[in-house]
């Protein structure tokens, strides 16, 4: 395989070029390489005419442009497919400039046979994927679910069978192109094969179209689906559910169905990874003295004693009430985190008490604080 040449060479434009630099350079090397303007080596301006194409696509994108900067056609090949390469590149707006409207990026891809096939051989079409937002609760999530909603989306028209026609009639061929779909047009790049436009690329005419559909074979129907949510999902993942996208044109295949989980925040519990981490506020006087609380799991309370002299912060590790793991379906923990309260807004008599206590404590109260004093009476003699 020869070398591949380095875009920016072969659109002849500098490292640093803005992406209008970019596109006036294509809109300029697209015109100089026309086949009509290169009779004699129409093969060699199509290959020039794909290689353009293909810089101008990367160069045009941000990010495939830095990609390419950093790791050169490497950094491209492995990361895209040809198809991915070409997508979100603008064409349309320069196809338009050079007389050639109409024409999208399945035609470009039909033509340089980079897919073999492709999308639109024999004319089916493979539907559409479809995304769905799906809410689900924390609980919802941890647990695991089944989770039903009402998706509308194109379905084969049953009164025409998805042929288009009127019940009764049928398609005739189209006059144009006497049926392939396919016109020579010479407008603009000749060896662009164009889709007929009589029949849009059909090869066939409707002449009474179905009235359930108007003739394009499809209804839009709204479709209940139903969708099992495993435990342990986490916010943002999508599910796929194979097939239930649109239907496909013409005997293509369905598209899919992606589910965007989207899990709603506790008003008690925060997750990290499979462990779900809960705050338990107790009091100053129970922290010191001891005692027994009331947590809550996401099976319910479960009573857990705090020891005499727990500090503000202290975690405890409730072992596997946690979330059970996506993958090797082990369940996390629950980390109960103790925060102690400072009493607020004494009254004269608690006052008078906390005094009395303060006169009473010394070092082996609060040996912290006591420690601290002296580390700090060191630091600054
Ligand atoms: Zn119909
Ligand atoms: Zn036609």
């Amino acid at each position: 395989m020869a070398e591949k040449r380095d875009y920016y060479d072969i659109l002849g434009v500098q490292k640093n070029a803005s992406v209008d630099d970019i596109k006036s350079a294509y809109r300029r090397l697209a015109l100089k390489y026309h086949p009509d303007r290169n009779p004699a080596d129409r093969k060699g301006a199509e290959e020039k005419f794909k290689e353009l194409s293909e810089a101008y696509a990367v160069l045009s994108d941000q990010q495939k442009r830095a990609q390419y900067d950093q790791f050169g056609h490497a950094g491209i090949d492995s990361r895209y497919t040809t198809e991915d390469i070409y997508r979100g590149a603008d064409f349309s707006s320069i196809f338009e400039d050079l007389g050639m409207g109409g024409l999208d990026l399945g035609d470009i891809f039909e033509h340089f046979g980079l897919f073999g096939g492709g999308a639109r051989s024999g004319g089916r079409r493979r539907g559409s994927d479809l995304q769905y937002d799906l809410e689900i609760t924390f609980e919802e999530a941890a647990f695991g679910t089944t989770k039903s909603f009402v998706v509308p989306r194109h379905e084969i028209c049953q009164a025409c069978k998805g042929e288009g026609a009127a019940p009764g009639s049928s398609k005739t061929r189209c006059p144009q192109c006497g049926g392939s779909g396919q016109v020579s047009s010479s407008r603009g790049f000749v060896f662009f094969s164009r889709a007929c436009d009589k029949c849009h690329g059909e090869g066939t005419i409707i002449a009474k179209p179905c009235p359930k559909c108007r003739g394009t074979g499809r209804v839009v129907v709204e479709r209940k689906i139903s969708v099992k949510i495993p435990a342990g999902i986490e916010s943002g993942m999508r599910l796929r559910v194979s097939g239930e996208g649109e239907a496909g044109l013409r005997g293509g295949q369905r598209g899919d169905l992606y589910v965007l989980v989207y899990v709603k925040p506790h008003e008690i519990f925060e997750r990290h990874n499979d462990d779900i981490l809960c705050e338990v506020p107790i009091s100053m006087v129970e922290a010191s003295l001891g005692t027994e609380v009331e947590v809550p799991t996401l099976e319910g309370k479960v009573r857990m004693s705090v020891p005499p002299g727990t500090q503000s912060g202290k975690i405890f590790r409730l072992k596997g009430k946690g979330i059970v793991n996506l993958h090797d379906r082990l369940r996390g923990d629950e980390h109960v985190r103790i925060i102690v309260e400072t009493p607020a807004n004494l009254n004269n008599a608690q006052r008078r008490i906390l005094e009395d206590f303060a006169r009473a404590s010394g070092e082996e109260t609060f040996p912290k604080a006591a420690s601290f004093i002296k580390k700090i009476k060191g630091f600054f003699k």
